[in-house]
């Protein structure tokens, strides 16, 4: 059991639980992290980053995880790669289980982030990275030349039409209302580029293709009058929002209506004592990296004076 115990453990490898990692590291707690389905996070799927103050030329998603990751490591930070299925802080040590091993930690940081959400089609499962996608950024230019749809009606939706714009031969918005949630002055960009068609009122009914060519057009249903028609997309980008990986800690620790994580205010403590919370987990508003390392920074600062207040 005590070779499982570390003084800090750290959910996830985004900016967030880096920033954690590196703090925590530091002040001498040898922070054990643990990678989360997808090493690095959200800013592995794009490409050029060109607002994480630091590098004035901008610098691709995969490289700044990297340097994050290394910077992690050179102070001794122990990465574990592997999945949280469970986790359990009704007691202390707190346990939490990845892969088939279960470790125990005197304080929990919880760096698990958000993720892309999807309509939930069977047919836009089966054709996941075959045509459908959640990141223009970084698949778009994959299209070049071709017909594409972007799906929702949100400041994600307008944003990445008008990316898209800048390969493709025609886009597709498909929006299940008739107007827009996102803001005026994307509104109005959209609605003046002549390679957007917007498609008001209307949801993805099925995906088309098949297993050796992937996706091959889409089907798409007005819900006022239930017609259905075929745009001849080759590709479609769903932007309907994103989700807090937060599954794991249902009934655990207090979550807002959006299953976001609730920290104290101020701080990144929990609802849960010795348990904090940093990045996207627990932000469904600002939403960046630079923000999620900044609060990263604060869990490691608010673990390390519980725990010497222990
Ligand atoms: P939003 O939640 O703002 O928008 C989601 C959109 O997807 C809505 O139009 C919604 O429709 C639609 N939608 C949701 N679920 C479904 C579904 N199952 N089927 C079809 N459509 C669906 O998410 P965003 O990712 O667009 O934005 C999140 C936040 O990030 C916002 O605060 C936004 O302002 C911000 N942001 C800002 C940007 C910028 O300023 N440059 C760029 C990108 C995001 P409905 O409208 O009917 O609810």
């Amino acid at each position: 059991m005590e070779e499982n115990h570390r003084k800090v453990i750290i959910l996830g490898t985004g900016p967030a639980g880096y920033t954690a990692a590196i703090y925590a590291a530091r002040a001498n707690l040898k922070p054990m992290i643990i990678t989360g389905p997808q090493k690095g996070g959200q800013l592995t799927t794009t490409t050029e980053i060109e607002n994480f103050p630091g590098f004035s030329k901008g610098i691709d998603g995969n490289q700044l995880m990297n340097e994050m990751e290394q910077q992690a490591l050179r102070f001794e930070t122990e990465i574990v790669f592997g999945e949280v299925t469970e986790v359990d802080v009704s007691n202390r040590p707190f346990k939490v289980t990845a892969g088939n091993k279960t470790y125990t930690s005197d304080a929990l940081i919880i760096a698990t982030g958000a993720s892309a959400r999807y309509i939930g089609m069977e047919s836009e499962t089966r054709f996941k990275n075959r045509g459908v996608s959640a990141c223009a950024t970084c698949d778009g230019f994959f299209y070049k030349g071709q017909k594409v749809a972007v799906i929702g009606g949100g400041d994600s939706a307008l944003e990445e039409a008008g990316y898209l714009t800048n390969f493709c031969e025609k886009v597709y918005l498909v929006h299940r209302r008739d107007e827009f949630r996102g803001s005026k002055a994307m509104q109005d960009r959209v609605l003046k580029n002549e390679k957007i068609e917007v498609v008001w009122d209307s949801v993805p009914e099925e995906v088309i293709g098949d297993d050796e060519k992937g996706m091959t057009d889409l089907a798409v249903k007005n819900v006022k009058t239930g017609e259905v028609k075929r745009l001849g997309t080759k590709g479609m980008f769903v932007a309907i929002g994103h989700e807090p990986n937060t599954g794991v800690f249902k009934g655990i620790l207090d979550m807002d209506d959006k299953q976001y994580l609730v920290t104290k205010n101020g701080s990144t403590r929990t609802s849960a004592e010795g348990v904090f919370a940093c990045g996207d987990v627990a932000d469904s508003k600002y939403r960046q990296a630079v923000t999620a390392a900044g609060t990263g920074c604060m869990a490691a600062i608010d673990a390390e004076r519980w725990l010497a207040e222990q």
